[in-house]
């Protein structure tokens, strides 16, 4: 989404960690392009540790220019789905692939209360036909409980009418799990730095003089479903879809590009494979032809080789009689 959207904020919100200084250098320049900043977190909950990488593109929406925004994301994007194939065809690294594909993006829309803009709508079209996307609507404090549902009807109306296919409702196979959630969609939230006092109690929120927005309030926003829909329910259709999907059609293409036949393509399994596999087969298949022949030959010679001694002593045998008489 477009710069001060609040997505660091929201981050930090997520985590519930101070990552604004790491995931969001800023960079005086930075608004003349996007730029790409992965970071890398350890988070550790319950004894379970979850890598995971945060990736930022401060900048985005800023140029003159914005089509142009989308290129370095997409680009970034195919870059970690060739890493990935590049991988899983290396007999080094195919037992455990790094894999560095996006799984999830949230994608941030600014609290207008209006029709997606122009630029929303072409990164939506174009991020959703590659990865997961899931929309969020920024700042959901600056709008009231009606300008709310209000805009997720328009924002939905918007997705549908420009067959933008976001991440559960259009996969129909991963959405058992998340079937609860999918009526919070496109998810509001509130990013918070501060914790506010509420009732005694410390809660992340944004204090104004007329009271408090607090993050974790379902009355305020969606942030407890989405983080529930992140961090527990979705995870592994996350990844599942983010592979079954979206990294076999960039494997297709890649291939269809190149001009492989379409009946290997629909082929669940990589043609680089089967073409290793077959190859493999061939050679094992040579081994053995070669095998039976030498077989066959040493077999020949030595039937000829008898057949040749046999006719030697007839002749030493018909020598010998002549040679008696
Ligand atoms: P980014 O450029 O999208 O990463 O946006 P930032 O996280 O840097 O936030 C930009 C500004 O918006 C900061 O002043 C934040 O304090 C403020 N902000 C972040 N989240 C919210 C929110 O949910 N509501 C409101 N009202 N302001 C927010």
């Amino acid at each position: 989404g477009e710069s001060g959207l609040g997505k660091t904020t929201f981050m930090n919100t997520l985590f519930n960690t101070p990552l604004k200084e790491e995931i969001h250098p800023k960079n005086p320049q930075s608004t003349q392009t996007v730029e790409i900043s992965p970071v890398h977190y350890e988070l550790v909950e319950d004894g379970v540790t979850l890598n995971l990488t945060v990736v930022d593109t401060p900048g985005f929406g800023d140029q003159l220019n914005r089509e142009h925004n989308l290129d370095p994301i997409v680009e970034y994007i195919d870059n970690q789905f060739e890493a990935y194939h590049a991988a899983e065809r290396s007999s080094e690294f195919r037992r455990a692939i790094p894999d560095t594909r996006i799984h999830a993006l949230l994608y941030f829309i600014a609290p207008t209360g209006h029709a997606l803009k122009e630029l929303d709508i072409k990164a939506l079209q174009v991020l959703s036909a590659k990865i997961n996307v899931i929309p969020v609507i920024a700042k959901a404090d600056t709008l009231t409980h009606e300008e709310k549902s209000a805009f997720k009807k328009t924002i939905l109306r918007d997705i549908e009418a420009n067959a933008i296919r976001i991440f559960p409702t259009a996969y129909p196979d991963d959405r058992e799990s998340v079937e609860e959630l999918e009526k919070y969609i496109p998810f509001t939230v509130i990013g918070s730095d501060q914790f506010v006092d509420v009732d005694g109690k410390k809660v992340r929120g944004r204090s104004y003089r007329w009271g408090v927005v607090e993050v974790e309030n379902e009355q305020h926003c969606d942030f407890i479903h989405l983080r529930e829909l992140l961090m527990t329910h979705a995870l592994h259709d996350l990844l599942e879809t983010s592979h079954t999907v979206h990294y076999h059609n960039y494997r297709a293409q890649k291939l269809r590009s190149s001009g492989r036949p379409e009946s290997i393509l629909a082929c669940d399994d990589s043609y680089e494979h089967r073409i290793e596999r077959s190859k493999q087969n061939m050679a094992e298949e040579m081994i053995k032809k070669e095998e039976e022949m030498r077989q066959n030959f040493v077999l020949k010679v030595r039937e000829k080789e008898a057949s040749l001694r046999e006719r030697e002593e007839q002749v030493v045998y018909c020598k010998f009689f002549s040679a008696n008489k």
